[in-house]
């Protein structure tokens, strides 16, 4: 009992110096009666806990979390409302003066506190035709939402991240206070079209390499040779394009067309690929630094934003260029377009496939009659005698049943449109390159994990802009849409 008691006036001692702290020596601090009450509140919450034994360390960090947010909320508005009051009341457009001035005109916030109030001026501009609030544009309000940009962030990162119920749920016990879901989607969507906006104008605008880039391409430095991976690929998403004239159209027995394809592509500097593992035979290979790109909007989207990101990644220093990818059509007339001089390859796994779909078919799926068919043509593959297999599988032609032969020509017509592409397996290994495009397979299995689940569907607006926040967070560009996250890096650094 005694214990308790003192640990009490402990407590309280410990409050009360922090409370006259930040009243002295903080200009804007807070009025006495909002810490008080943060003060008493915060108390209670404590003896609480002192008082029941079966409530642990856990009690203690949700109360402290729950009561701070509290007075950060206090803080946050009357740091928020004194930047409000030093902004010039000007159009932050044409810099007009403003009339018509109304002063004091209230806007609850939604900060990550919880809400806040504003007061501030708002007025006509005669140039620009519109009523405007200087104060809102400097603290980065928009007209249309009571988001802050912190809970602007939150969502599109939440929201990028998983569906808007989860992020509601999650919301809760991450920041300590819910985010409606209504919430969470609307801001997704507006910070997703603004990250769009943007990467159209990054991608027309020439390359700035930051400083960890120039440092790893070596730029101040005599430059080392290196070679630029790119690798490519698609995957289909499912889309509802006619909202609510399902039935109408079903009538009509109009196709619905749901699946559409997400173009993705990722590149990378070989060195910067290294191999992980504790037992040679289960490496994985690790790539440290590399640029993403996935799309709703088609191969002409795709094209100038992956040819951006390779010239982010030193394309122009590069001394090797290898593109890989399986044999889509699309993919290669977009390297011959864009990456004329590039080494191409097949990916070996989808070169694969295709021998070992006729072995299935000659000896029966999983037998050791295929293995053993497969196993010294794939070796042939392997060391790019690609002309040698297809020989091979031309000699078999004439013996053949209608399911083989469906299966050899297959193959047969897969390597000739791919010959070219499959003469580099042996050099690229022992030059240790990739041969396989397993970086950009898993990148997708990455992003169908949030595009592609049970009953989800998309809408072409909807996906692209969480597929373009996924790029500006994979991309390390977050900071471009939210400046302020800058401090955190800059805090854990
Ligand atoms: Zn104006």
């Amino acid at each position: 009992m005694t214990i308790a008691l003192s640990q009490n006036r402990a407590h309280t001692q410990v409050f009360n110096a922090l409370a006259e702290e930040i009243l002295a020596h903080n200009s804007n601090g807070l009025c006495k009666e909002d810490l008080t009450r943060w003060r008493e509140d915060l108390q209670t919450r404590l003896q609480r806990v002192q008082q029941h034994p079966e409530q642990n360390m856990g009690f203690i960090e949700e109360n402290i979390r729950q009561s701070a947010l509290e007075l950060q909320r206090l803080l946050v508005q009357k740091a928020m409302q004194d930047k409000a009051d030093a902004v010039d009341e000007k159009c932050p457009d044409c810099q007009h003066t403003l009339r018509n001035k109304k002063r004091r005109v209230e806007k609850v916030v939604d900060a990550y506190c919880g809400k806040v109030k504003l007061q501030r001026t708002h007025g006509w501009c005669p140039d620009c035709d519109k009523w405007s609030f200087p104060a809102d544009r400097v603290l980065g309000l928009r007209d249309d939402s009571n988001a802050s940009p912190l809970v602007q962030e939150l969502c599109a990162l939440l929201v990028s991240k998983m569906p808007a119920e989860q992020a509601e749920a999650l919301s809760l016990r991450v920041i300590g206070r819910s985010l409606s879901r209504s919430t969470l989607a609307r801001q997704a969507q507006y910070q997703g079209d603004e990250a769009i906006a943007l990467r159209q104008q990054l991608v027309n605008k020439p390359i700035v390499q930051t400083s960890t880039l120039k440092a790893a391409l070596g730029v101040d430095s005599p430059p080392k040779p290196f070679t630029l991976v790119i690798q490519i690929d698609a995957w289909n998403i499912r889309e509802r394009d006619h909202w609510g004239q399902t039935q109408s159209m079903r009538r009509r027995q109009e196709e619905l067309k749901r699946w559409h394809w997400v173009y993705t592509a990722t590149c990378f500097r070989l060195d910067h690929r290294c191999q992980k593992g504790r037992h040679k035979n289960k490496l994985r290979a690790i790539i440290t630094e590399r640029s993403y790109v996935a799309t709703r909007g088609g191969v002409e989207a795709l094209m100038p934003q992956l040819y951006y990101e390779a010239r982010v990644r030193g394309m122009a220093q590069a001394e090797r260029v290898l593109v890989i990818a399986d044999g889509a059509v699309w993919i290669w007339n977009l390297v011959k377009d864009r990456f004329t001089d590039a080494l191409q390859r097949l990916d070996l796994f989808h070169a694969n496939a295709y021998l070992w779909a006729v072995a299935n078919e000659l000896h029966g799926k999983g037998s050791l009659q295929a293995r053993q068919w497969v196993k010294p043509l794939l070796r042939q593959i392997r060391n790019d005698k690609v002309a040698d297999v297809i020989t091979h599988l031309q000699d078999l032609q004439p013996r053949l049943k209608t399911a083989e032969t469906k299966a050899a020509n297959a193959a047969i017509e897969y390597y000739k449109n791919n010959q070219s592409r499959m003469t580099s397996y042996r050099a690229g290994r022992q030059r240790n390159e990739p041969v396989g495009s397993g970086a950009i397979e898993s990148t997708c299995r990455q992003l169908q994990g949030r595009m592609k689940r049970c009953g989800q569907f998309w809408s072409t607006a909807g996906d692209e802009a969480l597929l373009c926040l996924e790029m500006f967070w994979r991309n390390d560009r977050w900071d471009l849409l939210f400046p302020h996250a800058k401090l955190t890096s800059l805090a854990n650094n």
